[in-house]
């Protein structure tokens, strides 16, 4: 077959497809189209199978066999790439880095509209004015709608949003002027923001921080130690306008739960320009919205959650992650890049300084500061007036508990109520208990999709114990009235959630506000917000889960009490000690913030664990210090890399006999053996909605072997007969093993 125009010789377009095969596909261009010059990022749409597909072109070349046999794209759909230069660089890294495809990688870095083929959203702001001929007619024009608008128009733009506000029903008007041919649609530069807000006079320590940033020349990375409230906010945003001030554009990732309105306010108030929020909580145009208005430029300041590292940056002056340690920087599917760690790589490639910054660094942070790669810079003391809370350990041994509180805490917290203060307590544990149990036979509820024989897997009790849930898979039904396995009716909630905690709580104190914020009470994006804005700064109790350890400016709370950690200080997972001593200090840092002085209770069945030993006197560096060397012994990360092969399936043996072949691979391509696999092992939840779970880990104690090995064995592993009966990924860098 020969190409329309006759030859044969029509470049060949190799497109990255958003497919899960790690190679490109070749294609002749669209019949009839001229290829533009920039070809290589922009998007067409091809004939894949019986399907059409959007890619992206990765190379323009002469295919090696000749255009002949190749299918011709459909539509090419962009006159300018959308990935391109630094970004696109970037991307292929990350593609390498994770052994991922490459079109599963940029169509991960697209938003949703542009992944489908619709066109980059018009990002400009549209106003209204008079034509010459309508300035002429406007003097003898009649009293109504038309004329009023018109008299605005006079001599203005105002541009369409201030319509809205100006001229209810002003629509219908402009359009019977344009009929006329009195008024036109132009684009105006926009309403320039209210000046920027100063914030407060940097103290010493944040002076020295901002100072440092504004001094980096190129690529630096700093890491910001700072503890809660010592003003690590203050010093980004003395930071993002210094880049702004440089005609510099800025990004700011921040955690799932850290975007709230408080945040994009203040960014807006004290940047004096617009702000671009890329979250969760938009649709897909605006989503695309945002993309496109950073990746012309017009976008200065962008503040989102982990996919805005992927926004394009041409004028990068400065990046920003905050809450580095935050897990939700890691996608759990999918692609699995870590956000934290691909806006270092950006920043490298884009050589503009980043700032990592927490009150609790992760320990692969803390350790490349220590190495030297990254440079600390530490906010020692809390900012202003406010004081570090006081913390105490309750023993709450041979007490008795009421919904597990201690008499303590109870008394705590009718002091603090009685004296107009607020008080959170804090169980990372939502629903009303966690497990429901026969007290005559000693059966529970279990999840039938995610147990399997000898491992139950409990169903949570929602509901005040009128519903189970599973919060693994999310299955839901009835509770049972009758034991199903005796028929007793004495089914009794074992544990405390926080429904639990809620229901015991309002009966306690029936004259003050009880205001329960977790996942299930608090389904919308601003429901936090409202339910804080509900409370005021009246006295009152709050109960949360880690939705509210973060992010939220709690200013009132004088008394924090955190129940039920005992469990997560004997967990399996070597990551678990990290997590539970940042989100104690993250909760604890929720205390006294205000004007009042704030107490932090920690109530435990094991007051002499040496994680609350070292946290309460040493603090989270000390912490961190011993954690460090602990894993350095035992080989984890830092000290070590990792990658983690995941296989599931319905049949409980197809997992691990994936994993076997897989193992015999790499034993064969590692011949010196120097990367270590351990597996395959039934995966920490062995069954999660009727799928059977299995596991491989590889470690090495350098990354290059380890990489090696993974660039030699991934494409033999996606031709292996045994992984098409699995659905299985490869994790680099796994936050949960
Ligand atoms: P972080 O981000 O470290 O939690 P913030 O930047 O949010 O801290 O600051 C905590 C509080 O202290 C905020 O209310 C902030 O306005 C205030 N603050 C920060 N820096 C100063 C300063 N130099 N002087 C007075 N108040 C400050
Ligand atoms: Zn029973
Ligand atoms: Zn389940």
């Amino acid at each position: 077959m020969t190409s329309a125009d006759g030859s044969n010789d029509a470049p060949c377009l190799s497109v990255a497809l958003p497919v899960p095969l790690p190679r490109l596909f070749d294609y002749r261009p669209p019949p009839g189209v001229a290829i533009p010059a920039r070809a290589v990022g922009c998007r067409v749409r091809v004939p894949f199978g019986p399907r059409e597909l959007v890619g992206v072109v990765a190379a323009v070349g002469t295919p090696a066999h000749g255009s002949d046999g190749l299918r011709d794209a459909v539509a090419w759909l962009d006159d300018q790439p959308l990935l391109a230069g630094e970004l696109l660089d970037s991307l292929r890294w990350l593609t390498r880095y994770l052994h991922a495809p490459l079109g599963e990688v940029l169509a991960t870095a697209l938003p949703a509209s542009l992944r489908r083929g619709e066109a980059l959203p018009d990002t400009r702001t549209w106003g209204w004015t008079l034509t010459a001929a309508g300035t002429a007619a406007l003097a003898g024009m009649r009293d109504g709608k038309p004329r009023a608008l018109a008299a605005l128009l006079d001599g203005a733009v105002p541009d369409e949003a201030a319509l809205d506000d100006r001229m209810p029903g002003w629509r219908a008007a402009a359009r019977t002027l344009a009929a006329r041919g009195q008024a036109e649609r132009v684009a105006t530069a926009g309403r320039p923001g209210p000046a920027p807000v100063a914030g407060p006079p940097p103290n010493t320590a944040q002076q020295a921080a901002i100072d440092a940033i504004a001094d980096a020349r190129g690529f630096h990375a700093f890491l910001l130690d700072g503890v809660t409230g010592s003003g690590k906010t203050e010093v980004y945003l003395q930071a993002i306008a210094q880049a702004l001030a440089r005609g510099r554009q800025a990004l700011a990732l921040v955690p799932e739960i850290g975007l709230t309105p408080q945040t994009l306010a203040r960014f807006r108030e004290r940047l004096g320009v617009p702000v671009h929020a890329l979250h969760s909580g938009l649709n897909d145009s605006e989503r695309a919205q945002v993309w496109a208005a950073a990746l012309r430029g017009e976008a200065r300041v962008v503040v989102g959650t982990r996919s805005a590292v992927f926004v394009p940056l041409p004028d990068a002056g400065l990046i920003v992650v905050d809450e580095e340690h935050d897990g939700s920087y890691k996608q759990q599917d999918g692609i699995r890049y870590h956000a934290r760690d691909l806006a270092l790589v950006r920043a490298q490639a884009l050589g503009v300084p980043v700032v990592l910054g927490s009150a609790t660094p992760s320990l692969e942070t803390l350790h490349n500061a220590r190495s030297g790669r990254y440079t600390a810079l530490r906010l020692p003391q809390r900012a202003g007036a406010a004081r570090p809370p006081v913390v105490r350990v309750l023993d709450v041994r041979k007490r008795g508990l009421q919904a597990g509180l201690s008499g303590e805490v109870l008394d705590a917290i009718a002091n603090t109520v009685a004296t107009g203060g607020q008080v959170l307590v804090f169980r990372n544990r939502r629903g009303y208990a966690p497990v429901l149990l026969c007290h005559d036979c000693g059966w529970s509820a279990q999840c039938t999709r995610c147990s399997i024989p000898e491992q139950g897997r409990p169903m949570t009790v929602h509901a005040g114990g009128r519903r189970l849930q599973c919060h693994h898979c999310g299955h839901r039904q009835p509770a049972p009235m009758a034991c199903p396995a005796c028929a007793s009716l004495a089914l009794q909630p074992q544990g405390v959630g926080t429904e639990r905690l809620e229901e015991h709580l309002v009966q306690a104190f029936p004259d003050v506000p009880v205001v329960r914020i977790d996942r299930g009470s608090t389904q919308r994006r601003d429901g936090i917000e409202r339910a804080l804005a509900g409370l005021g700064d009246r006295a009152g109790i709050l109960i949360g889960t880690q939705m509210l350890a973060k992010g939220h400016d709690l200013a009132g709370l004088a008394l924090v009490a955190v129940v039920g950690i005992d469990e997560g200080l004997f967990s399996a997972d070597f990551r678990a000690p990290e997590k539970l001593a940042q989100l104690l200090i993250q909760v604890a840092g929720r205390a006294g913030r205000g004007a009042r002085s704030g107490e932090v209770l920690l109530q435990t069945h094991h007051p002499g664990h040496p994680l609350l030993g070292t946290l309460l006197q040493g603090g989270y560096a000390a912490f961190a210090e011993a954690e460090l060397l602990q894993r350095e012994v035992a080989g984890f990360p830092p000290f070590a890399h990792l990658a983690l092969l995941r296989a599931e399936a319905a049949h409980v043996e197809l997992p691990r006999e994936f994993l076997r072949e897989a193992v015999a691979v790499m034993a064969r391509l590692d011949a010196q053996g120097a990367v270590e696999l351990q597996g395959p092992l039934p995966a920490p939840m062995p069954r999660r909605a009727g799928f059977h779970r299995a596991q491989l880990v590889l470690s090495c104690a350098s990354r290059r072997p380890l990489h090696a090995l993974l660039d030699r064995a991934m494409p033999e592993l996606h031709a292996l007969p045994a992984a098409r009966r699995v659905r299985w990924s490869l994790d680099v860098d796994p936050v949960d093993l």
